[in-house]
């Protein structure tokens, strides 16, 4: 036995109470969509967990109807001090949930059990404490002396933080006095359901939230297209973005986009490897690597190289991949196939494109979606795996052997959302951060999350920021609002 055998150690599904159908959450009821419905499956395991309804664009009226009579009605009218209240009550809700939360996050998304449990929610709820505590005070957040609300949010999000980026979406919006029609993503519906129970336990007035589930083309389309919506908030592919972009252009809709990253993990000769490499992996391989912001290019400088990589390798190595549920699995499995197969091909280019693969052995489950660590060495900057995101755990290591070229390198890219830096100089890690094109850069840590900290990109990677005080500009006009 090695000190990487451990017996398993699942967390119970028995908390969980999931209906076996789940219909839209439209002004504080549900009701079953026109659409076809469809099912969520677990992907570690591919058995079905629920149906759901499917939204269409009369379903989708509805919903935004439903908000526009809450923003009209009550919500708008609300003194802040009362919609905060809602907000922590809607928080303190998600932390006594937290263990149910969790499981049915892992068990829908196939995220390890130890991000949900320690990432994930706690997360999501500190998101709800923090704008909680803006909601009576918007005029003091620098956005004007009475700054109000926009009306109504569209909010489209990802599969990769089905929670949490519903509370980045939410928690802002609903601070600000907006009302709102959120759409999840077909693959991770479940947590955004479980939510809507808790809108109802928090006694939030009916249609501020309304939960619309439903396929991108047919749900997601039809609620871009409304015109009743003042607001979108997208995050995804930078093509869908795009489109989004092109949908709303002319109009009046206000438009934030949060999309893709290829961020530069930069690693300087002087930096603490030990520190560095836990970075790194991090970087990349937390939630299989499925995060906008992933350091998924690691910039070494050539003359540590060779060190540095057999120290990754080497600290991989101990890593278990497998049941998401047991508490002791660092990486879980990939959220749906189209997605591993969209990880298989790119990989499969990088060698393609002369660049060496390693690949973490590991036994990989029967059932299920799943896709070992993976580093590719010998890269090029012109190489596909070095410029496109793979929003997987696959790693493209670059190398370089001056801190300009180590820039240049790292802002050679479409997008522009996330870096890191590695060094014991604190004048170098300043310097090199200001030359960096990234909305967020960390030093000396990766992948840190907090509610007052803004989030965004430049380039590709979209725009608008989440997060702290500029969060709320993004649902705040200086004028009258609607
Ligand atoms: P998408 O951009 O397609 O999905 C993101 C959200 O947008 C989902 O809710 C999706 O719905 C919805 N959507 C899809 N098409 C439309 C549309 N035409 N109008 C309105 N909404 C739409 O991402 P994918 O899931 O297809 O992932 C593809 C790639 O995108 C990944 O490999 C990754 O590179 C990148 N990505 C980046 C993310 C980020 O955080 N920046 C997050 C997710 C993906 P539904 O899923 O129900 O079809």
């Amino acid at each position: 036995m090695t000190f990487t055998d451990y017996d398993a150690a699942p967390e119970s599904t028995s908390i969980l109470n999931i209906r076996e159908h789940y219909g839209l959450f439209i002004n504080g009821s549900w009701t079953n969509g026109h659409g076809e419905s469809f099912t969520t499956i677990s992907p570690s395991t591919e058995s079905v967990i629920t149906t759901v309804s499917e939204a269409d664009a009369t379903d989708v009226d509805r919903a935004v109807k439903a908000a526009r009579v809450a923003y009209d009605k009550v919500w708008s009218r609300m003194s802040g001090a009362e919609r905060g209240k809602y907000l922590f009550r809607i928080a303190r809700i998600l932390q006594e949930r937290a263990r149910e939360f969790a499981v049915a996050e892992t068990v829908d998304n196939g995220k390890p059990i130890r991000e949900t449990r320690d990432v994930d929610v706690p997360l999501a709820a500190a998101w709800f404490f923090y704008y909680a505590g803006w909601s009576d005070k918007l005029e003091h957040a620098g956005l004007g002396a009475n700054p109000t609300a926009l009306g109504v949010a569209a909010q489209i999000i990802p599969w990769n933080f089905p929670l949490l980026m519903l509370a980045w979406k939410l928690a802002p919006a609903l601070a600000a006095g907006n009302t709102v029609v959120l759409k999840p993503a077909e693959t991770t519906p479940l947590t955004a359901l479980m939510f809507a129970e808790v809108c109802q336990q928090a006694g939030l007035p009916d249609g501020v939230v309304n939960i619309v589930t439903g396929h991108g083309t047919i749900t997601g389309s039809a609620l871009v297209a409304h015109a009743g919506v003042n607001k979108i908030a997208f995050t995804g592919s930078t093509a869908v973005g795009r489109q989004i972009a092109r949908a709303v252009a002319g109009s009046d809709t206000r438009l934030t986009l949060e999309l893709g990253g290829k961020g530069a993990n930069i690693v300087f000769d002087d930096a603490a490897l030990d520190q560095a490499v836990e970075g790194v992996i991090s970087g990349i391989f937390f939630n299989q690597g499925h995060v906008c912001c992933a350091g998924s290019r690691l910039l070494v400088q050539e003359n540590i190289h060779d060190e540095l990589m057999d120290r990754i390798t080497r600290r991989l190595s101990t890593l278990r991949l497998g049941d998401p549920l047991d508490k002791n699995t660092d990486i879980g499995a990939i959220n749906s196939k189209a997605q591993l197969d969209r990880i298989t091909a790119i990989a499969n280019t990088g060698e393609a494109e002369g660049a060496e693969r390693w690949q973490l052995a590991c036994d990989i489950p029967d059932k299920g979606f799943w896709f070992p660590p993976t580093i590719f060495t010998n890269v090029a900057a012109s190489n596909t795996i070095a410029r496109d995101e793979i929003f997987g755990p696959v790693l493209s290591v670059l190398t370089f052997r001056t801190p300009s070229e180590a820039i240049a390198k790292a802002n050679n890219s479409a997008y522009g959302l996330s870096a890191g830096i590695w060094t014991e100089k604190a004048s170098r890690m300043l310097a090199v951060a200001d030359e960096l094109r990234a909305g967020v850069i960390w030093a000396n840590t990766f992948n840190k999350f907090d509610p007052a900290s803004p989030f965004g990109g430049y380039k590709e990677s979209g725009y608008g920021r989440e997060g702290g005080r500029h969060g709320l500009a993004a649902y705040l006009t200086e004028g009258e609002g609607r």
